[in-house]
């Protein structure tokens, strides 16, 4: 099936050439490169890439990004920041580790997408996967413990909330889901270790 984000990822030739080939590494633009790694991409070998789609090859959720990992990657040694910023692979990624398990250069490209995407966060990049994220921690933070419904209700409002209680209906009849909002046993512990982590 061809998907609108697959037909826009396959807009890589300009007259018959590839215009996505890999890059020297004398033209990359190692100040993007050094920001991402600076933001916890501390392991990722971002200028040894070359390009062999690997990652891609096994990205769970490939159709649903209007770029791929590999083209990602490229992007960043480009400089390009506004297009990386913005591309919705950032929130697509499952953060599955596929491709960082696959890559044969060591580039780590899931954890490069959650260094670009705390830095998307930070310039203040808006759509509606941030939203849901500010949602989700805010959630988290508020009792601990995810309650899905709250979620639903405040990312998609009364209708969002319709719209998934046959799922969650489902999941609470096995087991999956509790209907009440849970607490976690320990909220001071739970607490401590937030804001230790709000520090890193
Ligand atoms: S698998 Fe690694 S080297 Fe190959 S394109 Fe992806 S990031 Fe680059
Ligand atoms: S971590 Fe993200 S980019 Fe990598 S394979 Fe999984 S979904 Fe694709």
């Amino acid at each position: 099936m061809v998907t609108k984000s697959t037909s826009k990822r396959a807009k890589k030739f300009v007259f018959g050439l590839k215009s996505d080939r890999q890059i020297d590494g004398d033209k990359m633009n190692s100040n993007f490169i050094k920001k991402v790694i600076a933001e916890g991409g501390d392991g990722a070998a971002i200028a040894a890439c070359m390009q062999c789609g690997t990652c891609s090859g096994g990205c769970t959720n490939i159709d649903l990004m209007d770029m791929s990992p590999r083209t990602l990657i490229l992007r960043i040694q480009r400089g390009e920041w506004e297009t990386v910023l913005n591309s919705n692979a950032l929130w697509m990624c499952s953060s599955c580790y596929i491709c960082t398990s696959r890559c044969p250069r060591g580039v780590r490209p899931s954890d490069v997408i959650e260094a670009v995407k705390a830095i998307a966060i930070r310039q203040g990049i808006e759509n509606d996967s941030t939203r849901f994220n500010q949602i989700f921690v805010d959630l988290v933070q508020k009792r601990g413990i995810l309650f899905e419904p709250e979620l639903m209700q405040k990312y998609g409002g009364l209708q969002g909330l319709i719209d998934q209680a046959p799922l969650g209906i489902k999941l609470t009849l096995k087991g999956k889901m509790s209907p009440f909002p849970d607490k976690v046993k320990d909220p001071k512990q739970f607490n401590a270790a937030l804001e230790k982590a709000k520090k890193q």
